[in-house]
């Protein structure tokens, strides 16, 4: 017998009072008192509401924030009492994981079964960056007799995140962790997409034992709250991932007090199948790449590569897999992929079933959207396509790829490159020498080789080009998150 599925916990939170702010501590409604409606994207029902912070509640998230930096309960805390502070916050997810899962998946249409294991990634964040609370060193440079030179570690300061709809928590915890490992306080604004999972998140860091103002949560629009952290004079960083649109404008509205920017964004990541790879694992590991999350992730597997002479070939094997991926409600077991985030969402990667047509790209499966309530669409596989169709170049965002057929390595080295775009690539080949040659060509910040989606919190993750600027995790996100200071001393 099936076990059913227990949601009254999550239920019960989501379905509460519209959620509010969390600023200095306390939880508080918008100064203007307006909240806003999230919509479950599996029926297309509001599923909840949450307080539309803007520019008052942002500034006043800020003075709370910095008050909490200067303040020694914070910025004195000994760094192993911080590194345990993170453990207790890692307790805490992992003690609240389903709930979290439940809540994210059913704001965001993430199937149940993803929403696990991300939440479990956000759990291993706070464990990875809590050992790195002790290890934030300087250096004692070489320095002429009579000078003592070294170097400290600082934190930057008072950091703005903002996060999109894919993954909240995963996002959220990626610049929340190590900023706290260095001593940095936080204003996070979830999307307004999904406000739900960060608010409940923030209950639990204050359960967690985290000190008033650490870190403060913003709900509310982009153009609204996060424009308004993006430009407040007070912030010294903003760390954000989205799309390269949205990037470009953060960057422009910090420039006035020239906050430090951390960007990911968009990609348009190709995959270069060549003849002599093991094709059924390339094609059932990219299949992977392109519908996880229903395509709605940075690093899909967008853009694939094929050789001509098995062009016709893979594109069926991969069209095998498209046609088999269990699609279904979040809720749902069997679940692999579910619906895509909003009606707004959707209408934008059904508009480009229109594009590939008149493009003169060539439809092998797909192409539809599902007739369902809800936001469901088909894994769509377009062939025969050249590099300069608008699907080949724009970041779709959602379970749709391309096949673009090459005749040699240095083309497929030539056309992988010409992208605005340098998130990640793949190289699927069993010759060595091509493998890291392509490696080392390939202007992307991710490079997978015989795989695809791998990543780990040790390995820094980011983008060339239009794909971001900086890097998260690993020990990048520790340079990212701390000021260096040059400090002499003269001896005599
Ligand atoms: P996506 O295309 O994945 O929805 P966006 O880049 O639109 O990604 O959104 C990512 C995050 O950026 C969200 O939290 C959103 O509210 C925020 N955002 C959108 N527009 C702006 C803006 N003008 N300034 C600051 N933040 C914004």
């Amino acid at each position: 017998m099936a076990t059913t599925l227990d949601r009254s916990t999550a239920d019960a939170f989501i379905a509460g009072r519209a959620k509010k702010l969390l600023i200095g501590g306390d939880w508080v409604d918008a100064r203007s008192g307006e909240t806003f409606e999230t919509i479950n994207p599996a029926d297309g029902e509001v599923l909840g509401h949450a307080a539309a912070g803007d520019a008052a509640d942002v500034d006043a998230a800020v003075d709370a924030a910095r008050k909490a930096f200067e303040d020694p309960a914070w910025s004195g805390m000994a760094p192993h009492a911080r590194s345990r502070l993170l453990l207790r916050i890692a307790d805490k997810i992992e003690a609240h994981a389903e709930e979290l899962a439940q809540i994210e998946s059913r704001d965001n249409g993430a199937p149940l079964t993803i929403a696990r294991a991300m939440i479990a990634g956000v759990a291993e964040t706070f464990v990875y960056y809590a050992g790195w609370a002790t290890k934030i060193y300087g250096e004692t440079n070489p320095s002429p007799g009579g000078i003592f030179n070294y170097t400290l570690r600082e934190p930057v300061g008072v950091c703005g995140h903002i996060v999109p709809w894919n993954g909240p928590l995963t996002s959220a915890a990626w610049k929340i962790a190590p900023a706290l490992a260095c001593g940095n306080t936080v204003i996070l604004k979830p999307a307004e997409q999904t406000p739900l999972s960060s608010v409940r998140f923030g209950e639990l860091l204050m359960e967690a034992g985290l000190p008033p103002g650490v870190v403060n949560i913003v709900t509310g629009f982009g153009e609204t709250a996060g424009a308004a952290i993006a430009a407040h004079g007070d912030i010294d960083k903003v760390g954000f991932t989205g799309s390269t649109e949205v990037g470009k404008k953060i960057l422009a509205a910090s420039t006035g007090n020239l906050k430090r920017v951390t960007l990911e964004l968009g990609g348009k990541s190709p995959n270069i199948v060549f003849p002599d790879a093991d094709l059924d694992v390339a094609a059932a590991t990219t299949a992977q790449g392109f519908w996880f999350l229903s395509g709605q992730v940075c690093v899909a597997a967008s853009r694939i590569l094929v050789h001509r002479s098995i062009h016709d070939a893979f594109a069926a094997k991969l069209a095998e897999h498209a046609r088999a991926i269990p699609v279904g409600h979040p809720d749902d077991a069997a679940t692999l992929m579910g619906p895509v985030v909003s009606r707004e969402q959707f209408d934008r990667v059904t508009g480009y079933f229109g594009v590939a047509h008149a493009d003169g790209a060539e439809l092998v499966t797909g192409g539809k959207a599902i007739d369902r309530p809800g936001f469901y669409i088909e894994p769509t596989i377009f062939a025969g396509a050249n590099n300069n169709m608008r699907i080949a170049r724009e970041e779709i965002f959602g379970p749709v790829t391309v096949l673009i057929p090459f005749d040699d390595e240095a083309e497929a080295l030539r056309i992988a490159n010409d992208t605005a775009f340098g998130l990640a690539a793949a190289v699927w080949t069993k010759d060595l020498g091509r493998a890291h040659r392509m490696a080392r060509a390939l202007k992307a910040g991710t490079v997978w080789i015989n795989t695809y989606l791998y990543t780990d919190l040790i390995s820094p993750f980011g983008g060339y080009k239009q794909s971001g600027i900086g890097r998260e995790l690993g020990r990048q996100s520790i340079d990212a998150y701390t000021e260096v200071k040059s400090v002499y001393a003269k001896l005599d």
